[in-house]
Order: C-alpha cells, then structure tokens, then sequence
C-alpha cells in the first residue's frame, strides 16, 4: 500500500484537499502510480462494471467508471483525475496481452474511462479489464469487426431497449447476457427514465418493483446518479461485460417526447406552460453528457454544449452495414400537439424533418454504394405504416412525419440499396412488418422490413395479445406480429438470409423469467416479405 496516496486520497475526500492543491499533490506522486506504484480506495470503484461498444475492424471502445459509492454525488471519489489501467487480452485468463494502456479518470467526466483501443486482430474475441491501484475491474468480452471486403458467415445482433427500473427485473438483460456469440447489442434508447421516484401505494405509470432515487432528472448530478442506479444492477451489469454495445438515445435519456430543441414542455396541448428551447438546451447539455459519461462510445460523441453527434455508421465486411441514427435531436416537434388520433393539416407538411437534411442526407450517401448485402436502420422509433384505435396515428412516431419518411424511402430505392432493414422499439410491444414505398398505400411494393423490440421492462409483465393489439393487427395487414410482453429481439444474418428471433418472457415483475420465443421470422435476401420460422 502506498501511504502517501491512501493519504491524499482520505484528505480528498474529507475534503481537506481541494481543487488546485490536491491536484498537484496527486501530480507530485503521479510517476510513482504510473510506474504501477498503488492508489487507495476505501471500498472497490468499479462498482458499475465495465462496457464495450462500436466495434470496428481493429478495435473497439471499453468503457468503466470509478466510483467506489456509485449513488452518493461523485460516486464517493475526490475531485481529482487518477489514472486507470487498461488491458486486451486474446484469453481470458489474460496469458497473451494484445494491447494495454493508461487512460485517465477525470472529475469533469465523473471519473468515466473511454479507450478507444486499435491495433487488433478482426472478427475475433477479446478479453479486457481495468486496474487502479491495486484494485481490478471484472473481466469483460468485447469483439472486433470482420475487416473491411471480409465476407463472415454470419452476424449476429440483439435490439433491445426501453428498462424502466420501477417496473420490472432487468431478467431480459440477464438473458442476453447469455445469448451466445454476439456481434453487437444494438440499443435502441430508454436506457433511462427520467422520471422521479414513485413512493409504495402513489398511484402512477406502470408497476413499480423497485424505486428511483431522487426527483425527475434536471441536472447533471441527476442524470448521473440516474445511470449509477441503473448500471448498478447486476443484469444490466453481466449484459455489458459480455457483449459490444451499439448505444443510442431516445427521449427518456433527457425528457418524454422531446423533439429538437422542444421540450415536452413545449406550451401546446396538454403543456400550456412552455420551457423556451434556450432553458431545455440545458438540460439537453447535463443529460448527453451523462449518457456520454455511461456508454461506451467513441470521442466523437462527447457533447458541445446541448449538441451531440450520436448518429454514425459501423460495416461488418460485406455482410452488413449498421447506421444508427438519431430520431430526436433534429426533427421537427411532433404535429398536432403530439396528440395521437386521426392526422391534423400539420401532418402532410411537405418540408417534415425527423433526422434532420444534415443526417438524411449521411443516411442516403451511405446507401449509395453500400457494399453490404443487409443495410440496417438501427434506430429508435416505429417506421412502419401503424394505424391505431380510431384509424387514427401516434403523433411521435414516422407515421406523423410522412414527407421525411417518403424521401428516406424513395432514396433507398433510388439507388437500389440491397435489403434494407429497419430496427425499432420506443412502443413497448413487439412488432414485425413490411414498410411498403409507399406507406399510405396499401397497394405499393413493400420495401422494407421491420422488426421493432419490445420494452426489456417498461410497463411491467404484459401479455401475448391484447384487445389494442388485436385491433392494431386488423387494420395494419402488413404487420404480421403483435406481442405486448416484455423481452428483446435477436436477430442472425448470413449472406442469404436474416432470421429474428422475438425472444419474451412470462414476467418481469418477478425474478427468474425463463427466456420463451414468441415469433420468428425469417427475410430471403433479395425479397421483401417476412416469412414465419427459422433457417
Ligand atoms: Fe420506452
Ligand atoms: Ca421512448
């Protein structure tokens, strides 16, 4: 044990040693810790695992976090930067080291870690872990991408998303914890919830097996003692060691139904009382920075202010190209007071922009010319044509921003982007479907096809059928799945076809569900129709 640091470190925190002063006294004894020399911990600090995420051919992110008492403000660490090691191993055992490093831990960035570790062999495992001081993380799995023109037999992917924390056990992540021989897990957004604690017996949304700490999230200290509690849970803990992330956001990671520069607050409907869009910006700009802070995700990401570059573009070889996108940030404020029902004069506006002509515009060029046999849209959202009770649409989803969706689609045909895939979730059910040129018509050549996960937890157990998804399948033919319980989507493509799997369990709101099959579906390259079965 190095006294001098234990030393520093206990004044830090009792916060004897503060700002400037403790810095350099850390600087001073900073070549000793680098040469591997130990620094103190009172209890161990990777308390919220350990993550990987956007793979590339030669490497990917690995992610970790210090915080030796992750829901007290700071995590229990002092206001200085500390250095964290990094190792990459081909085994598990960790005999043939890869790549190793040191990073650094900052105060600013609530002493997260992101590496962004290149030099590695493609299409292959790895093992990591961190060290600080003489404290070890747990080891994690991450894998690289096949490398660029290499054709793999096969990708395989989750799509889950949606884990509110009050309304069920995260027993879906303890499942894809398992799954085996991912490639990545794509998460669609609702990684959070905003919203506050729900006390036993306050009557509210969904039901409630455990609380959130603290009022609805506002400030950065919020948001980030949100993903401490979150990332605290051991199934969500095992998911992220086992497999790469591909992590998004939807509006629960800053506020409902947010759009652009729009609050859900936004002064129409049922909000009379508007947050000006200068006063939501910062909010936007605490919540993207704790997203940041918790997902394993490239430099590139780390948010200007209430600006963030979260959409980007990941090639497996020639089997499948991954765009994911952003939904919220640059589109228009959902229509109609975001009131869903039969479509208002707002819907058909001929300039309606939900990714923004800067991404649209990513989106098509990187449809041009794809190299890859599958092109999937990883994105939040419903893009499929859904009619709901009444006939009527939901205001926040593509259906109420038909003319963005008309030039996306008539984009991808126009230049002949082979098999197009769309991945969804945000409506807390399962649901496969074409998406045809035209959506409104139901005549048009189907284009597209759809598989949007089901919540992992929000809205607690559910059910296989309900009357709502009765109706929703009567007056939506080309929609060939329905299913209200909770659960993800795993989904395998080979250069002839794509199979997903709609993985649900029985319960949420008790532990131990056992992992149940409600549907799967299987697409023929070169043909848009959803086929029922495997292989
Ligand atoms: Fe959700
Ligand atoms: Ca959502």
């Amino acid at each position: 044990m190095d006294s001098t640091t234990r030393h520093i470190l206990d004044l830090s925190r009792r916060g004897l040693l503060r700002g400037a002063a403790g810095l350099a006294a850390l600087a001073a004894i900073a070549p000793a810790r680098q040469a591997g020399a130990q620094q103190a911990f009172r209890t161990w600090p990777f308390t919220l695992g350990v993550a990987s995420g956007d793979p590339a051919p030669d490497g990917f992110v690995l992610w970790t976090r210090l915080a030796p008492e992750p829901l007290t403000p700071d995590g229990g660490m002092p206001r200085v930067a500390l250095p964290v090691t990094w190792e990459v191993a081909e085994d598990r055992g960790f005999a043939r080291v890869a790549a190793s490093g040191t990073a650094i831990a900052r105060p600013e960035l609530a002493h997260a870690v992101h590496v962004e570790v290149a030099g590695l062999n493609a299409a292959r495992p790895y093992f990591y872990r961190f060290r600080s001081g003489t404290e070890v993380s747990r080891v994690g799995r991450a894998r690289t991408a096949p490398a660029p023109g290499a054709t793999p037999a096969r990708l395989r992917f989750v799509t889950a998303g949606c884990q509110h924390f009050e309304h069920g056990h995260f027993t879906a992540w303890a499942h894809i914890a398992e799954e085996a021989d991912l490639d990545f897990v794509f998460h669609y957004g609702d990684y959070i919830y905003e919203y506050r604690g729900r006390v036993p017996g306050q009557p509210g949304w969904g039901p409630r097996v455990r609380q959130h700490i603290g009022e609805e999230t506002i400030s950065l200290a919020d948001y980030r003692l949100r993903y401490a509690q979150y990332r605290t849970d051991p199934d969500l803990q095992a998911a992220h060691a086992a497999h790469p992330f591909l992590p998004s956001y939807d509006d629960h990671e800053v506020d409902n139904n947010w759009a652009g520069p729009h609050s859900e607050e936004d002064g129409r409907g049922r909000h009379p009382v508007a947050v000006p869009p200068e006063v939501f910006a910062l909010r936007k700009a605490a919540a993207f920075q704790a997203w940041y802070e918790h997902m394993p995700v490239r430099a590139a990401a780390i948010p200007r202010g209430p600006d963030i570059t979260a959409y980007r573009r990941m090639d497996f070889g020639t089997l499948a190209r991954v765009n994911v996108l952003d939904t919220r940030q640059f589109r228009d404020d959902q229509p109609c007071s975001d009131r869903n029902g039969q479509p208002c004069a707002e819907v058909p506006r001929p300039d309606a922009q939900m990714l923004g002509t800067t991404q649209e515009a990513w989106l098509l060029a990187g449809m041009t010319d794809s190299p890859a046999r599958w092109n999937i849209m990883a994105q939040q959202i419903p893009m499929m044509r859904r009619l709901l009770r009444g006939g009527g649409i939901a205001m926040d989803k593509w259906d109420a921003y038909p003319a963005a969706r008309q030039r996306l689609l008539d984009g991808m045909v126009d230049r002949r982007t082979p098999n197009p895939v769309v991945l969804s979730g945000d409506v807390h059910v399962a649901l496969a479907s074409t998406i045809r040129r035209r959506p409104e018509d139901a005549e048009s050549t189907a284009v597209a096809v759809e598989f949007t996960a089901t919540s992992a937890t929000s809205e607690g157990d559910g059910a296989d059928m309900t009357p709502a998804g009765e109706d929703t399948l009567r007056r939506n033919p080309d929609m060939v799945l329905y299913n209200a319980r909770r659960g993800y989507c795993v989904s395998e493509a080979t250069a002839a076809q794509m199979t997903t799997e709609f993985v649900t369990l029985p319960f949420v709101t008790r532990e131990g569900a056992p992992r149940m099959t409600a549907a799967t579906f299987t697409i023929e390259a070169g043909q848009v129709a959803l086929r029922t079965g495997g292989g």
